[in-house]
């Protein structure tokens, strides 16, 4: 087969690591009967070993020229292609929990994330190469400068742990920033729960508008001082000192009017 060209916009980086690409399968740790979806699986660094392992794997890629070497390379009924974008992939369509794994195109790594939190009931655990600044900013606590709208949105449905820091050099050709491998799982209730997600989503939007102003000033018309007093939260703090419960008492207190 001809040598494939990365394509850049489709965030074509491909793993060449093989002790990265053990100690990402290591953690994703798949049984043989497990349902697991790769995003992304490119040339197959990832797909391989999976597969090794697995009776059968689902993947999602949008590259035609990479569907046709997939094709090629593995017989329909052990790897099952779903061609066609992964911000638009109906992950309940496949039956069964699943264990969703990619090294991700990280031009697309945020919007796809907010589109996998709506799964959390069809999931078991999720792994992903992202790059690290991502990765920093889904694991942050709060009072940190990295903490913001992706950590609150992602802490309140799962449990999260970075675990393996990747260089450039793992990858060809090598992106300009670093890489980390995260573990997101589902963890729904853990941190109160919001009676209408669509008000927690919009709140959390517009506090952190400004990161530098206030929650008063952020959220100015839509809770008074004696409600934040109410609810035990200083309005003079700003967005990234609060913590997901009082995001999600704040939601609450909106969608109870
Ligand atoms: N898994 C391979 C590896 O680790 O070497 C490839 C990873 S590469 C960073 C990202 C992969 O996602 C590529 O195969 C790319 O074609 C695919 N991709 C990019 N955008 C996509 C999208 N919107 N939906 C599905 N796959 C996409």
């Amino acid at each position: 087969m001809n040598q494939h060209i990365p394509r850049k916009r489709f965030g074509q980086n491909f793993l060449q690591d093989s002790r990265i690409i053990e100690s990402i399968v290591h953690a994703v740790n798949p049984g043989p009967d497990d349902t697991v979806i790769e995003i992304g699986p490119g040339l197959g660094a990832i797909t391989r070993p999976l597969l090794d392992r697995l009776r059968q794997l689902h993947v999602v890629e949008i590259d035609r020229d990479i569907i046709g070497r997939l094709k090629k390379e593995f017989p329909a009924d052990k790897l099952v292609i779903h061609e066609g974008d992964a911000l638009a992939f109906d992950f309940a369509s496949v039956a069964g929990k699943l264990k969703i794994v990619g090294n991700l195109p990280y031009n697309i790594s945020t919007p796809l994330l907010f589109h996998l939190a709506s799964y959390g009931d069809h999931v078991v655990d999720m792994h992903f190469m992202l790059q690290k600044e991502v990765v920093d900013r889904m694991v942050a606590e709060p009072s940190c400068a990295d903490y913001g709208r992706l950590s609150v949105m992602l802490q309140y449905r799962f449990e999260m742990e970075s675990l393996i820091d990747v260089p450039p050099d793992a990858f060809w050709p090598p992106p300009k920033v670093e890489s980390a491998v995260v573990r997101m799982i589902p963890a729904a209730g853990r941190c109160g729960v919001a009676t209408d997600e669509a008000i927690l989503e919009k709140l959390v939007l517009q506090a952190f508008a400004q990161r530098r102003k206030t929650l008063r000033n952020n959220l100015k018309g839509l809770l008074t001082d004696d409600e934040f007093t109410g609810l035990g939260i200083d309005p003079t703090l700003r967005a990234e000192n609060i913590g997901v419960e009082q995001y999600v008492a704040m939601a609450n207190m909106l969608a109870a009017r």
